[in-house]
């Protein structure tokens, strides 16, 4: 049991602990379920979990708070799993310092997708040197990008918003972090360029535009690209 990831579910419906506690035992995950958003943060703090799962809906405490207190000292990933489907809340959620949000209800792949992704990143390993989904590779290092085996070429900011999507594939970033992040936090808040960047990467890599294999809108929200499938070999980890 020790070795075992575990997650720490902080969620006041116990039909749905019930039903998460069994879906993520069935995966060998170690379940620990907080009821209240105060046990939560107490056993955040004792039993360091690896994954925390976080209604936002919770009797006791708003659940933005908990993502705030939970955010200056706790590391782990934290996945919003909520009902609330308004994008503003999800943008107000990922900005506060969630790694993911999933909306109820969600389907069981997408749910154990979801905390895959958000290990991965935490581990920060040889997944960031390689990129490969269906037929779209990138090495990083060697800044090379290639499709269906072919490479292919972008302008500076295509590719440097591709790597940044890409180095963080399978969540979603919103559209501020973006910006921020490739035009410097004193951008101002039209996505118009964003869009315009992304259209051109689409028209470059995407077969059909309008039905996208690689980066998918999150309407509202951002951009969330197809989760890394890339394999490492094990001496890659030495
Ligand atoms: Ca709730």
């Amino acid at each position: 049991m020790n070795n075992r990831i575990s997650v720490l579910m902080i969620e006041d419906d116990k039909n749905i602990c019930s039903y998460i506690n069994t879906l993520l035992s069935a995966n060998s995950y170690h379940v620990i379920s907080a009821l209240t958003g105060r046990e939560g943060l107490n056993l955040a703090a004792s039993l360091c979990p690896d994954v925390i799962l976080l209604d936002l809906g919770l009797p006791d405490m708003d659940g933005y708070d908990v993502l705030q207190q939970l955010r200056l000292w706790n590391r782990a990933p934290i996945i919003v799993v909520s009902a609330r489907t308004m994008e503003t809340d999800k943008v107000t959620a990922l900005d506060m310092g969630a790694d993911d949000y999933i909306t109820k209800p969600f389907s069981n792949a997408e749910l154990m997708a979801r905390i895959r992704t958000s290990l991965r990143h935490c581990r920060g390993n040889p997944y960031d040197r390689i990129y490969k989904a269906l037929d779209l590779e990138i090495h990083f290092e060697k800044r090379l990008i290639f499709l269906e085996g072919k490479e292919i070429h972008l302008t500076q900011v295509e590719y440097q918003l591709l790597t940044l999507l890409a180095a963080n594939s399978g969540r979603v970033l919103t559209y501020r972090f973006i910006m921020s992040a490739i035009w410097g936090p004193y951008i101002d808040n039209n996505n118009q360029i964003l869009r315009v960047n992304m259209a051109n990467i689409r028209h470059k890599i995407e077969k059909n535009p309008a039905q996208p294999q690689y980066v998918f809108t999150e309407i509202g929200v951002g951009y969330r690209m197809h989760e890394n499938e890339y394999e490492p070999s094990l001496n890659e980890f030495q």
